[in-house]
């Protein structure tokens, strides 16, 4: 067993990789694919969906920064996108449809099929292996958990525990620490490009933007972009006879 990979990331250069980070959401697990059939079974149709994104995308930033937790965030998000709706929900309501809509996504979580092989290879490789997210701790070690995937991680760094979020290069550091390995000997790989690949590579680590569509125009200089995490083998070991 070996403990790093050499890698042609940098272009022109052989660096050692010590460490792999991936983001957990739209990464790992296919999280839009089961919210998104969650609040269509909720409201009866699929039409919603980009309004709920943008009300959550806008209440997970206020827990974040602390305003509150993300169990009040879930109801205040789903009070205000039924009220945004014209429905105005007492308490009981809210908590009653946040609970069908948890249990939906619960039954329907999904870990994309290029995502164990992936860990099984770079666990092979003897490299260390962390989560990066920017969810809250108890529901995202609980979702790891459940999806089967817990026992691959040397350390996870969750934002909700930090006080600190993606692309902060914090988090990405304290990862690194959590790991005992240098940011410049770490990829970290996301769906995410800004706040995924371009935030590592402003850390100081290698920034991989996971673009399960394979469709990208601009790449940013610094960071390499792959469609499949069954691509990162072959991004992370350089040909050595090339
Ligand atoms: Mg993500």
């Amino acid at each position: 067993m070996v403990t790093s990979v050499l890698t042609r990331l940098v272009p022109d250069t052989t660096v050692e990789v010590h460490a792999v980070c991936l983001d957990i959401d739209d990464t790992l697990i296919d999280y839009d694919g089961s919210a998104r059939s969650a609040l269509a079974a909720l409201v009866g149709h699929d039409g919603a969906w980009p309004d709920w994104q943008r009300m959550t995308d806008e209440h997970v930033a206020r827990a974040i920064s602390g305003e509150f937790d993300y169990d009040t965030m879930r109801r205040v998000r789903t009070k205000a996108f039924f009220a945004g709706r014209g429905e105005y929900l007492d308490d009981a309501e809210v908590f009653r449809r946040e609970e069908h809509r948890l249990a939906e996504m619960e039954r329907s979580l999904r870990v994309f099929d290029d995502v164990v092989p992936c860990l099984d290879w770079l666990r092979a490789t003897g490299i260390k292996i962390a989560a990066v997210t920017n969810a809250s701790g108890a529901h995202q070690r609980a979702k790891l958990a459940a999806a089967g995937l817990g026992g691959f991680f040397d350390h996870v760094a969750i934002a909700g525990e930090l006080g600190v979020a993606k692309p902060d290069p914090q988090i990405f550091l304290t990862a690194c620490a959590g790991l005992g390995v240098d940011p410049g000997t770490a990829v970290h790989v996301g769906d995410r490009l800004d706040v995924d690949a371009v935030g590592a590579r402003n850390a100081g680590m290698h920034g991989v933007w996971l673009n399960r569509t394979g469709r990208w125009s601009d790449v940013p200089a610094g960071v390499a972009a792959i469609a499949s995490l069954a691509e990162l083998p072959e991004l992370l070991v350089c040909d050595l006879s090339g």
